[in-house]
């Protein structure tokens, strides 16, 4: 199996020579974005120097601006079926927590979509717990159309992620004809003693039969896929390790790695105590292995959940993330019962914020929110949009798509705070364009955003 428990170990160990010229040249060298070797990822992980983790921020927030520039892509979680089989010992909706069960009909789907696009969001994660008795494929593959097929006067849902339990190539090849955008599935843990004892009793406890689903999903079709860990739930530094060879094996077998990875960090949960971790995070160490990860795969997008305080969030996109998800609940049907001011969730949040303040937050700061999915429905995807981030594309492409959707954004759900600064924000952002093409190109979309036309891909 292509995660090699002794190996990673060893790397590790071997990491922990290393003195302060060695690893100010592994940063040199993380800045010509062609990322690091497994030894110079495990150097960095040692480092313990305060002042060398400065520089690691700095040059991750370098980093991360070459490629991604100024944006911050946005989107939220819809929970539709809390139904599980599987007892992770970590979530809320473990079989073992008794309460009432909940899947959404598709009229409930449609009424969360549409509190979800007045919001303004325009892409979705698809959630659910693994029981085909009562979540089966052909209720997640329904419920996909429903969402797409839902308007509201501002627009729709334009990209569906999906985060459903491993399954069979047959399944995934369902979820590709659905045209979903990222398959997204955290390995939770790719240490295999604790994966095996965080699931007991558990579909999901198959250790090999999980770690291979990505290879599933590729062999399906879909060219798309996001990894993450459940940070908290083993030794950090092995679960970065491991994350890096993830990607490797699948950049060599499919010749694409992971579309974005997630760095959720453990929360308190319904039926669990965070007293039972002993890897519990720090602050300071979740800082550090989102920085070292965004030196490692400068191509790979990263996304922060609403787990997280906003300034931890709002610290990390300067020097890794490149999503955040906004305003999320994690219950079935969370978005209506917040409205009604109720939400019981899969795992306690800590930036309760709306979408309106983080946006206003994030241009506040000098970042460009963006509700972008320009590329997924022109079907850049997989090593496609890859090759276009190595080609440093990404942010002289997708610049102009985020400025675009801000300023629809702006115009549809923001207040007067946010029309004074976004709009100046926005016209600063286009003065400042060197590209004149892409300068004409903007001015004359942006013109017809505020005259109401929205019949282009944004
Ligand atoms: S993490 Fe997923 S599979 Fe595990 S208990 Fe929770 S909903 Fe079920």
């Amino acid at each position: 199996m292509f995660i090699n428990h002794e190996y990673i170990n060893e790397v590790l160990e071997k990491g922990k020579e290393s003195n302060r010229e060695e690893i100010l040249k592994i940063l040199e060298k993380a800045e010509e974005l062609k990322g690091l070797t497994h030894i110079e990822i495990a150097k960095l992980l040692n480092t313990e120097d305060k002042d060398i983790m400065q520089k690691v921020f700095e040059t991750a927030g370098r980093i991360k601006r070459k490629i991604y520039g100024k944006r911050v892509v946005l989107f939220a979680p819809l929970y539709i079926s809390n139904y599980c089989v599987n007892n992770c010992t970590y979530c809320g909706y473990q079989c073992k927590n008794k309460f009432n069960r909940k899947k959404l009909t598709q009229d409930e789907i449609r009424q969360e979509v549409r509190i979800l696009e007045d919001l303004g969001h325009k892409r979705l994660a698809l959630e659910v717990g693994e029981d085909d008795y009562n979540c089966p494929i052909e209720y997640i593959l329904e419920s996909i159309d429903t969402i797409y097929s839902t308007e509201n006067k501002n627009g729709n849902i334009r990209r569906i992620n999906v985060n459903i339990a491993a399954t069979t190539v047959e399944n995934y090849k369902k979820l590709k004809d659905k045209e979903i955008g990222t398959y997204i599935l955290f390995q939770e843990t790719y240490y295999k003693p604790t994966y095996e004892a965080v699931h007991p009793d558990s579909i999901k406890g198959n250790y090999d039969y999980h770690l291979t689903a990505f290879d599933r999903a590729m062999e399906a079709g879909i060219d798309d896929v996001g990894g993450g860990v459940l940070f908290g739930l083993s030794d950090y530094k092995f679960e970065v390790m491991a994350l890096m060879l993830h990607n490797e094996h699948l950049e060599k077998e499919f010749n694409v790695g992971f579309h974005t990875i997630s760095v959720p960090r453990l929360k308190k949960a319904e039926g669990m105590s965070l007293d039972e971790y002993p890897h519990a995070i720090s602050d300071d160490d979740f800082k550090k292995l989102t920085a070292i990860i965004r030196l490692a795969v400068p191509f790979t997008g990263m996304i922060l959940s609403t787990r997280e305080t906003a300034e931890i969030r709002e610290e990390l996109i300067n020097y890794g993330i490149s999503q955040l998800s906004a305003g999320s609940c994690t219950g079935v049907g969370g978005y209506k019962e917040k409205e009604e001011g109720k939400d019981i969730g899969q795992f306690q949040l800590s930036d309760e914020r709306s979408p309106l303040e983080i946006v206003k937050s994030l241009v506040g700061s000098g970042f460009i929110p963006s509700y972008c999915t320009a590329c997924y429905r022109s079907g850049r995807t997989g090593d496609v949009m890859m090759d276009l981030a190595k080609q440093g594309k990404i942010s002289t492409s997708c610049t102009p798509n985020a400025l675009m959707t801000l300023m629809e954004y702006v115009l549809d759900y923001g207040d007067n705070e946010l029309k004074t600064i976004g709009e100046n924000l926005v016209k600063d952002e286009v003065a400042f364009m060197t590209d004149e093409k892409h300068k004409i190109f903007v001015q004359d979309k942006l013109e017809k955003i505020i005259e109401g036309k929205r019949d282009f891909y944004i």
